[in-house]
């Protein structure tokens, strides 16, 4: 009888032994192609020997100091190679340990600039629906997928929730792709209008859309507009990048294929790449001196903030992606994804959208491509199509609720950077296998 409490309480869970490339291997000896890295996390696969030699190395050396009395060596070192590589302004990396951390720390950090600026007043965040922030309080309010917030509802904050970029299912027919981005962006300044231009503090939003909507890229102009509205109203933009972060997309940053920099910007998942529960908040220089002239003292903070194992492994996982050219390696790569993806399922008849970038895709089923229709949710497609991967020996990430929380189902694709091309055939093998028996099961409408 274990006493594990799990995700699942009736769920009987094989036990991960070891990791060799994109593979997990468990009790029995079967091999699991890591076909979602987890949830976007394994980025260099589960057998990187010098992400290893470099998490041995710091645990004999320090393996803790408190970020309240030290800093150390590998937190200042990744620093330094963050802001060499980050986009815009960014210039101060607040280092925590997972991705709903730091959209903790950018929310209060939000704040807090503006207090610190003499704004008390802004304090609304504006967020999308079906996006994912994560499932602390402050992060789960922020996200718009109703199926996660609900049982919580009476506890979140408010905060307000527009339109996503999501052309497959929201734009209009006879609307250009320019001219839906340019709708749904302008939402931004309805909702800040509607608040009041004075009493906002920042928009959050992910560049590339992940477990919620299924690595759905926005379009373009999309992303120019928001950061034209946030700089006209003195609103701080804050992108949530722990999923398409790190390499995802074919970019070090998601943002940069938009040409544009956030003021604040969230990472994790990549970051540690699964040898570490790391993650981190960047800010530009402005609202880094906002406090530092100011109050001097950021009021946050948690036991691990910048814990030195973490940050070496992160360090080493940011050299081995800068050294190894893997962001180019991820972008290549993913360009015979797209293709394998697209000649295998772009006609299939309950394959809707085939949407991503990099090694980041998602696969939109329906019950009817012409009207789009998803399958009724009581068929539980997301959920079967997982166990049958799963059979199968390949891990992937299928969530239902695609379209509002509950309606819709999607599988999103983010294997390792690592992966060869055999290794995504086989794959894909795997999952047309999967897609086909779990289709055979279900109803549609
Ligand atoms: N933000 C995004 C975009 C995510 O995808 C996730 C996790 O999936 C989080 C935040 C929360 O990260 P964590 O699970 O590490 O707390």
């Amino acid at each position: 009888m274990s006493h594990v409490f799990p995700r699942h309480c009736h769920a009987s869970l094989p036990t991960a032994t070891s990791g060799d490339g994109c593979f997990l291997i468990d009790q029995t000896g079967k091999r699991y192609f890591d076909g979602s890295g987890g949830a976007a996390v394994s980025c260099l696969g589960h057998s990187n020997p010098r992400v290893a030699k470099a998490v041995k190395a710091q645990v004999d050396q320090l393996a803790f100091a408190h970020s309240g009395f030290f800093t150390t060596e590998p937190a200042e070192q990744l620093a330094d190679l963050l802001i060499a590589n980050a986009p815009g302004t960014l210039d101060r990396v607040y280092f925590v340990s997972g991705g709903s951390e730091a959209v903790e720390s950018a929310i209060k950090l939000a704040r807090q600039y503006h207090l610190e600026r003499g704004e008390p007043n802004r304090r609304h965040l504006i967020a999308r629906r079906q996006s994912y922030h994560g499932n602390t309080l402050g992060a789960l309010s922020a996200g718009g997928n109703a199926w996660r917030r609900q049982q919580f509802d009476p506890l979140l904050v408010e905060m307000s929730h527009i339109a996503p970029c999501y052309e497959y299912a929201e734009r209009t027919t006879g609307e250009t792709l320019y001219d839906y981005g340019q709708r749904v962006a302008n939402e931004l300044e309805e909702e800040i209008l509607r608040l009041g231009a004075d009493s906002v503090m920042a928009f959050i939003a992910e560049p590339v859309v992940g477990a919620t909507l299924g690595a759905v890229p926005p379009v373009e102009g999309y992303y120019t507009r928001i950061r034209e509205i946030c700089d006209k109203y003195g609103v701080l933009l804050i992108l949530d990048e722990v999923m398409c972060g790190m390499g995802r997309t074919g970019h070090l940053f998601a943002c940069e294929a938009e040409g544009i920099a956030p003021d604040i910007l969230c990472i994790a998942k990549g970051l540690g790449a699964g040898y570490q529960p790391i993650g981190a908040m960047l800010c530009s220089s402005e609202v880094y001196q906002a406090i530092a002239n100011g109050s001097g003292f950021f009021q946050h903070g948690h036991t691990y903030l910048g814990h030195p194992v973490a940050a070496a492994a992160g360090l080493a996982v940011v050299q081995e992606l800068l050294e190894g050219d893997l962001v180019t390696q991820a972008r290549n790569r993913g360009t015979y994804l797209e293709q394998q993806l697209r000649s295998r399922f772009a006609q299939h008849p309950h394959i809707g959208d085939i949407r991503g970038r990099g090694m980041f895709w998602g696969l939109e089923f329906v019950a009817d491509r012409d009207s789009k229709a998803p399958f009724d949710p009581a068929n539980g497609l997301a959920g079967k199509l997982k166990k049958a991967a799963f059979a199968e020996g390949l891990i992937c990430y299928p969530m239902p609720g695609t379209r509002d929380g509950r309606n819709g189902d999607h599988i999103l694709l983010a294997p390792p950077f690592i992966a060869s091309e055999a290794e995504l055939d086989g794959a894909l093998d795997a999952l047309s296998r999967a897609i086909d028996s779990t289709l055979a099961t279900v109803q549609p409408t």
